[in-house]
């Protein structure tokens, strides 16, 4: 990376003061930065800060924002907590040098059109706790810039759920050409389809149509993967045209409430 200045705040005070205030870049693990360089006057390494936890805090969990892929698919507590869904999720992307290195703050700061992370934590209503501007909830992060470049202090998820997660790939390590997840938390379902492959976006009529019911019925979860398909937007690329992407959506979605209410 071609970097002029590199600060290395030790708190999140002095980290906002230069990313808000001088214009400094958030560096987390790197790695998109890195792929995409461009020449960086002030770089603000996030390393010394200790966002990196997996917290249960009783009534919700804290995702530290430089915890790590690698992190959050193996964790224990968000295993029993929410079952499959971080592993199968994270599990495929690259490999586990990479996942070793990217976080969960430079995901959902990035807003990728890719992310497969940012599907799950979508379906899953998390929040996000900027450092100076209170919480905000993750979807209308996703649709609304703010004013002033954000510093991701750490992302919140209710304290448990059930979750699932499914995508389509046309090899193993390239990116998602679709995918989507299905939550059930505190007596509601949510549903979310990202690599449209613009960023994710909930399904609200889907939602709507699974009620209440843990286990909904076949027919109940059919017309929510139809209801999905219709509502969602999708758009070609070079992995595969708006069309294939509106085709297969029903059957993600229905395999991910299935997952999720088994
Ligand atoms: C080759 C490759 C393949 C990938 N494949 C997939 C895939 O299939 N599926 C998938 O979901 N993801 C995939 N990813 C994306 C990856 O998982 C991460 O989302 C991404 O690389 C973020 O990297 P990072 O954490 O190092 O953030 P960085 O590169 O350090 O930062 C990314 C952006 O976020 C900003 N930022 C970082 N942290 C914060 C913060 N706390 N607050 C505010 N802004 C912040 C930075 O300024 C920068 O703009 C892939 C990445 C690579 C490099």
């Amino acid at each position: 990376m071609d970097i002029q200045t590199l600060a290395r705040p030790r708190s999140i005070g002095e980290a906002l003061e230069l990313i808000q205030k001088k214009g400094g870049v958030p560096v987390a693990g790197g790695v998109w930065l890195k792929m995409h360089p461009r020449p960086l006057a002030l770089a603000v390494d996030l390393s010394g800060l200790g966002l990196e936890y997996i917290r249960d805090k009783g009534e919700f969990i804290e995702l530290g924002a430089m915890t790590t892929y690698r992190e959050l698919e193996t964790s224990s507590l968000l295993a029993e907590r929410f079952g499959p869904a971080f592993p199968a999720a994270l599990g495929r992307i690259v490999g586990v040098q990479l996942r070793n290195m990217v976080t969960v703050g430079g995901t959902v700061a990035g807003k990728y059109g890719f992310s497969d992370l940012n599907t799950l934590l979508m379906a899953l209503g998390a929040r996000l706790a900027l450092a100076g501007d209170g919480e905000r909830e993750i979807e209308g992060f996703f649709l609304d810039a703010g004013d002033k470049p954000p510093l991701i202090e750490k992302i919140l998820l209710p304290a448990r759920g059930r979750a699932a997660f499914e995508s389509m790939r046309v090899s193993g390590g390239d990116f998602s050409v679709l995918n989507a997840s299905a939550a059930y938390v505190d007596g509601s379902w949510r549903v979310a389809l990202g690599a449209r492959p613009a960023a994710s976006r909930l399904c609200r009529e889907a939602m709507r149509l699974l009620g209440a019911e843990p286990r909904p019925a076949e027919p109940q979860v059919r017309a929510a993967a139809r209801a999905a398909q219709e509502e969602g937007s999708f758009s070609g690329d070079l992995r595969a045209s708006a069309e294939y992407r509106r085709t297969i959506s029903a059957a993600l979605v229905e395999r991910a409430i299935k997952e999720c209410a088994r």
